[in-house]
Formats: structure tokens, sequence, C-alpha cells
């Protein structure tokens, strides 16, 4: 392991900004491109935004977890809620598939984060919460 970072925040929308924030710090001493660090961004702020948005309803008193390691040239990437799970994970994987359409949502956020890691992993369970796991060679 050459480092990993384990954190939690509020489940507040302002926090999206502040994830892709860390993800440009973790990488600051890393020979990383700009390119992959942007991917990195995008997975991470797709899946804290569904963690606030859909896992918890926006409730900025629930917390959410943030965790990556990095090890030769893997990336891990752990978001976690114990919000309200998903019923249906084939369906929510689908390209414009969303429970918010009327909210403007596209329903694109898991079709960007598939296509920007190199493998997804995702454990839901109603009423208990979602956790991605994404690996992403860099
Ligand atoms: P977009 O990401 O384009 O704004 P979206 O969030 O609806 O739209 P996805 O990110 O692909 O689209 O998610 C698809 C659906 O999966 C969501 O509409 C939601 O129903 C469900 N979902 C995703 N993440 C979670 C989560 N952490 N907890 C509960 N449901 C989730
Ligand atoms: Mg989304």
């Amino acid at each position: 392991m050459e480092k990993f970072i384990k954190m939690q925040f509020n489940a507040d929308l302002k926090n999206v900004l502040f994830s892709r924030a860390i993800v440009a710090s973790f990488f600051i001493d890393e020979k990383v491109s700009l390119n992959v660090i942007n991917e990195v961004k995008t997975i991470v702020s797709e899946a804290v935004t569904n963690a606030i948005v859909h896992g918890y309803n926006s409730d900025n008193t629930k917390e959410v977890t943030l965790n990556m390691f990095l090890y030769d040239n893997t990336l891990i990437i752990e978001v976690i809620d114990k919000g309200v799970g998903i019923e249906d994970l084939n369906k929510a994987k689908e390209p414009l598939f969303s429970t918010r359409l009327s909210e403007e949502r596209a329903g694109l956020g898991f079709t960007i984060m598939e296509i920007f890691s190199d493998e997804m992993e995702i454990d839901t369970k109603v009423n208990e919460g979602t956790k991605l796991r994404i690996k992403k060679f860099i």
C-alpha cells in the first residue's frame, strides 16, 4: 500500500466540490496525468452525489464515507452511504434510467463511472445503504 485516505463528511451537495478537491490533493505529489485526475474527480463526484441525493434524500445530517487506496498503479475508490439502498440494481445501472428524471437528473451517473473505471462493484440493500467500490488503473 503506497497510501490511503479514509474520510467521512456530511451529506450536503456542497461537499461534492470538497470531494473533488480531495481527489486533486490526493494526487498532488503523484505522477498522474491531469486527464486521469479529471476522470477520478468525475467518478468520485458522481458517486458522492448519488450517495447524498439518492441514498440520503439530501438529509445533510447524514454521513458519507469516501475512501481511496493507491498501490502500484491501482486506485481503489469506495463511496459508502447508509441510506435507502437500491431496489433494482440492474435497472439503476442502465443508461438514462433515473428515479429522479423530474429533477433534471439524466440517469447517466453509473454509466459515466463505469466508462472511467476498470472495475465497478456495487453492494446495496434496501434500507441499509449502498457501497460502491471502483478499481481504476492509473
Ligand atoms: P445523474 O447521475 O445523471 O444525475 P441519476 O443519479 O438518477 O442521474 P445514476 O447516477 O446513473 O443516475 O443512478 C441511477 C439511479 O440509481 C438513481 O436514479 C437512483 O434511483 C439509484 N441510485 C444511485 N445511487 C444510489 C444510492 N447511493 N442510493 C440509492 N439509490 C441510488
Ligand atoms: Mg447520479
